[in-house]
């Protein structure tokens, strides 16, 4: 059949990912085995290449029953202050893969807190609730900011005097939140506060753009054919925003997931995915669907 299929060149690994992937192979080409603390990439195809190269995926309940003298990965989105004493505690060797990005929104956030909570201030920070970049934001202000993950959560939350008017606000995004998302926040807590409002722009350069380029990626093809991990918060972002422009937008996961009445004949379609799904698979999915 003839359809026209462009891969998006601005999908596929962020920087930050690219950097801990390298590493843990770099690691795995000397040492067998490599432990890494929660998926380092959320994408399944991913996952299962390094795995074959020994590395393994483990939670924070496993650690105490890993060998002695393991090395533990800690992935781009970082970790609470906790997770460092613990590993040291354990007696683990850690390979720090925090995205220097997330590294200043860490520090970033530490200091705000520490500048506010003396005076009854509080410290908001746009993000998915129980995520893991989000835990270790957290975690840099001992759990005392306040997560909003939607307009929706935030009018709960000033509804039940959650978030105070009189006192300094300082705000931030996880790095991989919607710009737009972003702006709406903000702009609610500036016209609700009577008191200072800071807004710190911490949402990842390399995830901004992207949202602009990607919805004119998605506006100028027939079909999207969007793949990305199932558990990718950054996936399902960019999915509905490819949607919100392109009604004819599919997630798959791989090319298993391709249903050949989405792309008839003649059509003209657009593979792109997250900042976790591998350059070699949206070619795999590039070339099955030319291949249909
Ligand atoms: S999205 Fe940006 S901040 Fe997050 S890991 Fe990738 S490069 Fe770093």
């Amino acid at each position: 059949m003839t359809r026209s299929v462009e891969i998006d060149s601005g999908s596929g690994f962020c920087g930050g990912v690219i950097r801990a992937i390298g590493k843990a192979e770099e690691f795995l080409g000397l040492s067998g085995v490599l432990y890494s603390l929660g998926a380092i990439v959320h994408n399944e195809a991913e996952l299962a290449r390094l795995g074959g190269k020994g590395l393994q995926t483990v939670g924070k309940d496993d650690l105490d029953s890993l060998p002695a003298g393991s090395t533990l990965l800690i992935r781009a989105h970082g970790e609470p202050p906790e997770t460092y004493a613990l590993a040291r505690e354990l007696g683990l060797k850690v390979i720090d893969c925090t995205c220097p990005v997330v590294l200043r929104l860490q520090r970033s956030i530490r200091e705000a807190w520490e500048r506010v909570r003396d005076e009854g201030g509080q410290v908001i920070l746009f993000g998915k609730p129980g995520h893991a970049e989000v835990l270790g934001l957290l975690g840099q202000t001992g759990g005392n900011a306040l997560v909003v993950e939607n307009m929706e959560m935030l009018e709960e939350y000033i509804g039940r005097g959650l978030i105070s008017p009189g006192v300094p606000l300082e705000v931030f995004s996880q790095t991989t939140k919607s710009p737009d998302g972003y702006r709406a926040i903000c702009a609610r807590l500036t016209e609700f506060s009577s008191s200072e409002v800071t807004v710190h722009e911490t949402i990842c350069s390399q995830v901004a753009s992207r949202h602009r380029q990607l919805a004119e990626f998605a506006a100028a093809h027939d079909v999207i054919i969007f793949v990305s991990g199932s558990s990718s918060s950054n996936g399902k972002v960019l999915f509905e925003l490819c949607r919100s422009v392109n009604p004819r937008s599919y997630h798959i996961g791989d090319p298993s997931g391709i249903n050949p009445s989405w792309v008839p004949e003649g059509c003209s379609v657009g593979v792109c995915g997250a900042t976790s799904t591998p350059k070699w698979l949206l070619e795999e999915v590039a070339e099955r669907l030319r291949s249909i």
